[in-house]
């Protein structure tokens, strides 16, 4: 029954704080004469989503005053190519942040890319030596995506601590990393996916659900539980070619404590947390 009222966490709002906090710190430094912050964004191939979000990554630099770099390869690229501009970043000590953008044409070897990135550059969090950190308790950067719906939960007042965290979907880049977050953050945490049986049954106990597969709309009313927190990390298209989640937003609306919308929600806090690891990066790599 819808008879709640619904908070919309403003992820907009809150991506711009956090950018608006990385901006002071940098204009801070180059005041002092220092040199700024480098982000190198390595793309190959014509994917136009890929294109977008190294688009919005750029920009997000140019308002918070980091430098940033873009290497624009051709589909046809190939691994020992990309191991050249990789080792060139990685021994360029202005540059303190690589990121390759995801996906890469067919016949590369993701893993072995991402590899080669040394760690201390690793803005992304994808290195398995920055995984590692992060679920050992001891994380040099957070994952972008999974950082982002920590603060988004943070801001919109959710008490993670001992609450029944549901996560659907189980990828390297969200589903798993944000399980190992609320894990760190005394959630009491399960991880569903494709092979869950009765997923419905889990995800209505669900205290904290985020959903992270990738199919518009797909949970609908029976899946939330009333008073719920919902983040939708879905970026889908609808019937129509709308961008969406994958919650059904309003039929979910008046039924959750709050809820992320798409567009609008988890995807500028993601851009946000990058600004803020390069950053950080920008801090190690000067000491
Ligand atoms: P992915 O690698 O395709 O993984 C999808 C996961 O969902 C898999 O673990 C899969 O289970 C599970 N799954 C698929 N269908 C399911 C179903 N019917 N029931 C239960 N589980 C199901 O996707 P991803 O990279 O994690 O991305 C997920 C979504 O988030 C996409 O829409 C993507 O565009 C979006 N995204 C947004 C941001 C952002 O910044 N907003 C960042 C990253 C991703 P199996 O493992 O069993 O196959």
């Amino acid at each position: 029954m819808k008879d709640r009222s619904t908070l919309i966490i403003d992820g907009k709002a809150l991506a711009a704080k956090i950018r608006g906090e990385v901006a002071s710190e940098c204009a801070a430094l180059s005041g002092e004469g220092r040199r700024r912050p480098k982000l190198c964004v390595i793309i190959a191939g014509d994917n136009q989503a890929s294109k977008v979000y190294v688009r919005n990554k750029r920009k997000a630099c140019e308002d918070c005053g980091i430098d940033s770099v873009t290497v624009e390869l051709g589909a046809d690229v190939t691994r020992e190519e990309l191991f050249s501009v990789i080792d060139k970043m990685n021994s360029d000590c202005e540059v303190d942040g690589i990121l390759v953008q995801l996906p890469l044409p067919g016949g590369i070897d993701e893993k072995e890319i991402i590899l080669r990135i040394s760690p201390d550059k690793d803005v992304d969090c994808f290195h398995p030596v920055n995984v590692g950190r992060v679920y050992t308790g001891d994380p040099v950067f957070l994952p972008c995506t999974p950082a982002g719906i920590i603060e988004l939960l943070k801001f919109a007042g959710v008490e993670i601590s001992g609450a029944k965290c549901v996560v659907v979907g189980r990828s390297n880049i969200v589903g798993k990393p944000v399980a190992a977050l609320l894990l760190s953050e005394n959630g009491t945490v399960t991880v569903a996916h494709s092979r869950t049986k009765d997923l419905k049954s889990v995800t209505s106990e669900a205290d904290i659900l985020i959903a992270a597969i990738g199919k518009a709309k797909f949970f609908t009313a029976e899946y939330v539980k009333p008073g719920a927190a919902v983040i939708d990390v879905g970026m889908d298209r609808d019937e129509e070619g709308k961008l969406c989640g994958d919650v059904d937003f309003d039929g979910v609306f008046g039924i959750c404590g709050a809820i992320t919308p798409v567009p609008g929600g988890v995807g500028p806090m993601t851009v946000a947390m990058l600004m803020k690891n390069t950053l950080k990066a920008y801090k190690l790599h000067e000491g």
